[in-house]
């Protein structure tokens, strides 16, 4: 399993040491276009997102924002539908950013959906989302949830350790439903952006060790309860990878435990279930592989080595979060103020920070950002964006090159903050948590509505 034990980060690559900021861009009005929602542009010098100007978006839903465009996420999904083929199929991971509207556009699109709690599991049955389309994951999911989840029926739940098995075994007896479940198997390959490499001894808390036996010992298990349907085998390496040689690796692994299961107990794997964790680009040095690439790799090496080992192709599937929902949006500022340190650099406070987006504070995670509400082409000034949260390291953008004409009431726009940045959103410094916006062909709506202050006072009842 991968060293990157958390979902929104941290990754190689991330951290530019402090006195070797990036250089300036020639352009710093462009709009690179792997970074940017894919309708993205600037109209008289204005950014519009989904065809709508940003000054009128900031000022009909406020600062700060998130504005997600739909048509960006509709497409990103069908790039996975397309590239892993009509046999394979997609579950968008909703720990990404889960909301109803989100779900139904994904599920419009033919893919399936990933919760890892009753919350999410609640949000995906009350956006319609078809119960044999949800995947319950999680290390300690609680008795209610397996509860809801299989009473829901028809998806998989994916079993991460022994009392779970027994847990669940014992809950379904009660419920008179035979779960189909799926194997989290810890493959042992360290994924990191620009490398991997295999490891003895897995030390996070998912899934079951191959190395171990554990996962063929946890595959036996489940095959001796008759209230279990084993389906197949699950495997996630870690996030934002760019490596697609570690899900290679990883699958090769789990077709090898496929081989030994069909060799020992003459049972076939259906389900072959290879995670997300695909990475995108954040700043324009990043490369990330194309899902095409990627689901090329996997696809040929699961039919090979199934033929190989004789054993049938399983049905491929995979759960990419980030790389659905992070593309797609974009967070909208309100400059504040403006501080020359010493001719170090700028520190320009923006009316949001870590309560948004926490990912740079947690993990140095770099980010791109312009100046939204007009053009500009004053001669670039070396800039780090920071919100107004008491902590110095409240950190939104580490580098960047902003005009120095920057003024308070400006908009920043900062890109690709889809995924990991409202749900990991925090109410600190008593900060109402921002809305989400969908914007489609020119109209625009609120799909998570912006947090007041009644909301938060309406929680102290002390
Ligand atoms: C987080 C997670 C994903 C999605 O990861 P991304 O990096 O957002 O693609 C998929 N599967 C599982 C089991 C996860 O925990």
């Amino acid at each position: 399993m991968s060293r990157v034990a958390h979902p929104a980060g941290p990754r190689h690559g991330d951290v530019l040491p402090a006195d070797h900021p990036p250089t300036p861009p020639a352009d710093l009005n462009a709009l690179h276009p792997a970074i940017w929602p894919r309708g993205a542009q600037r109209v008289g010098g204005v950014l519009t997102l989904g065809g709508i100007d940003v000054r009128d978006l900031a000022a009909r839903f406020g600062t700060p924002a998130l504005i997600m465009d739909e048509t960006d996420v509709r497409s990103r999904a069908r790039d996975y539908v397309d590239a892993f083929g009509e046999d394979a199929q997609v579950y968008y991971a909703s720990k990404a950013f889960c909301s109803r509207a989100v779900l139904r556009w994904v599920t419009e699109e033919g893919l399936g959906v990933d919760v890892c709690t009753g919350g999410e599991l609640a949000v995906a049955l009350s956006a319609g989302v078809d119960p044999a389309l949800i995947t319950l994951h999680g290390n300690n999911k609680l008795p209610a949830e397996i509860e809801q989840a299989v009473t829901a029926g028809g998806g998989h739940i994916v079993v991460d350790s022994y009392e779970e098995i027994a847990r669940l075994a014992y809950l379904a007896d009660v419920l008179g439903k035979r779960p189909r479940v799926l194997v989290r198997v810890t493959t042992g390959v360290e994924a990191h952006t620009h490398e991997f490499m295999a490891t003895a001894h897995d030390d996070q808390k998912f899934g079951f060790s191959l190395a171990s036996g554990a996962a063929d010992e946890a595959v036996r298990r489940v095959l001796a309860l008759p209230g279990l349907e084993f389906a197949g085998l699950h495997s996630h390496i870690g996030s934002q990878i760019f490596d697609t040689g570690g899900f290679e690796v990883a699958a090769r692994r789990v077709l090898e435990l496929a081989g030994r299961i069909h060799l020992e107990h003459g049972v076939h794997v259906t389900e072959l279930d290879l995670g997300g964790g695909f990475g995108i680009a954040y700043v324009p040095e990043d490369d990330a592989p194309e899902v095409k690439t990627i689901a090329a790799g996997l696809r040929s090496i699961v039919a090979s080595q199934s033929l190989a080992l004789g054993i049938p192709v399983p049905r491929l599937t995979i759960e990419p979060g980030r790389g659905i929902v992070g593309p797609s949006t974009v967070t909208l500022y309100e400059v504040g103020t403006i501080k020359d340190v010493d001719g170090i650099r700028t520190y320009v406070s923006v009316d949001g920070g870590m309560s948004d987006n926490v990912r740079t504070a947690l993990y140095d995670a770099s980010y791109t950002c312009v100046l939204a509400s007009r053009s500009s082409t004053a001669p670039p000034m070396l800039s780090r964006v920071v919100g107004r949260h008491c902590e110095s390291g409240d950190i939104v953008v580490r580098h960047c090159y902003l005009p120095s004409d920057l003024a308070p009431g400006d908009l920043l726009a900062v890109a690709a903050t889809g995924a990991y940045c409202r749900s990991l959103a925090s109410n600190y410094n008593h900060l109402p948590r921002p809305g989400v916006v969908a914007v489609a062909d020119g109209s625009a709506r609120e799909i998570v509505r912006r947090e007041t202050m009644d909301d938060l006072l309406r929680l102290d009842v002390g």
